[in-house]
């Protein structure tokens, strides 16, 4: 399902951070990404969100390869992963059911819908008696489970969690790890990044070791094998995860947009006015004549051309909002 290929990433400042990372994780795995600080897992992490792009190689979900992926197209890509971050990354203002609905309103899901779901994930994480309370009322540890419920909202099929018990307690770090454990069981692919050895140990996992850049241990755990369960019930994604937009449909909507990224062209081209952020105006890039060769690799694209309309194209579910990334929080904080 995850595989890179030889990936590097050096930084402007000429830091390597990744010297030639090659390996795969398989659908339902729970692998456990160590190092010491400064090796390069944050990096790792990174490029499967596509928040850094590698320099050099490949890293490929499912058969896409996310790293030449355009940039107006990872919003969709990170609707399919769940984010958790060492430092919660929950909006003060919001309580805690607004907090995990606001990943389900930006794609539309209906509000009646939306409460059931955010129920369910809530009682998944054990926090339903504190679904009205604010960020700043919970502990560390609670609001930790905030961020694993928002991450389940989705129903995503991977789960990709940096340092998520950095600021946590030992008994609150292993309550947390044993909760993603359990969202593995599922089914839902499982990646944690973190320097705390001692946990990991115990966990009994696979374990990518990064040092320098480098992978310098791979070692299969002796963990559960996961099964193809989902935390909300299939009828429920089935009516609503289409409203977010699949992986597969990746390719329907890149037919809509012209620019593929041939990076060496994208070099020679003058700075497009709204291409400074990560998220580009996309209304502007659809009105781009479409592009006459499909991408190699997009190979599906042809058979994709036959699909609707996506959803997702209707300008109330604006791409750029997307609840996983600070300038989200920060605009909130604004109001
Ligand atoms: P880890 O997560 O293991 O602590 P990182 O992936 O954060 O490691 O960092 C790996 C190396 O890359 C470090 O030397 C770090 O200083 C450097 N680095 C990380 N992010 C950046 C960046 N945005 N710009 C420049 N150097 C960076």
């Amino acid at each position: 399902m995850i595989r890179f290929e030889n990936v590097h990433k050096t930084y402007k400042t000429g830091t390597d951070a990744l010297r030639g990372v090659t390996f795969s994780i398989r659908d339902g795995e729970f692998v456990f990404v160590i190092g010491k600080s400064g090796s390069g897992k944050s990096t790792l992490m990174k490029c499967i969100t596509r928040e850094e792009k590698p320099t050099e190689g490949m890293v490929i979900i499912d058969k896409y390869c996310i790293s030449k992926m355009p940039r107006a197209l990872v919003p969709i890509l990170r609707r399919q992963i769940g984010i958790i971050y060492q430092d919660f990354r929950l909006i003060e203002t919001k309580t805690v059911k607004e907090n995990i609905a606001f990943a389900g309103e930006i794609i539309g899901v209906p509000r009646k819908k939306l409460m059931q779901m955010v129920d369910i994930v809530l009682g998944a994480v054990g926090l339903r008696d504190k679904a009205d309370s604010l960020p700043q009322e919970l502990s560390g540890g609670e609001q930790q489970r905030v961020a694993i419920a928002r991450a389940m909202l989705n129903s995503p099929k991977l789960i990709v969690a940096d340092e998520p018990t950095g600021n946590l307690d030992p008994e609150t770090s292993e309550s947390i790890m044993a909760l993603l454990s359990e969202i593995n069981r599922t089914g839902t692919t499982v990646i944690v990044c973190t320097h705390d050895s001692n946990l990991v140990d115990r966990m009994k996992k696979r374990v990518i070791e990064v040092s320098e850049g480098l992978i310098v241990r791979d070692e299969k755990g002796s963990g559960y094998t996961a099964e193809e369960k989902h935390a909300l019930p299939q009828s429920m994604i089935d009516e609503f995860v289409p409203e977010v937009v699949s992986l597969s449909e990746i390719t329907g909507e890149a037919e809509s947009l012209p620019e593929f990224p041939d990076e060496k062209k994208e070099e020679k081209l003058p700075p497009k006015k709204n291409e400074d952020s990560e998220f580009p105006d996309e209304k502007k890039e659809k009105k781009l004549p479409p592009k006459k060769n499909a991408d190699p690799e997009f190979p599906d694209e042809k058979k994709e051309k036959k699909l609707p309309p996506k959803k997702n194209e209707d300008p109330d579910f604006p791409e750029e909002e997307d609840p996983d990334f600070p300038s989200e929080i920060k605009e909130d904080k604004d109001k």
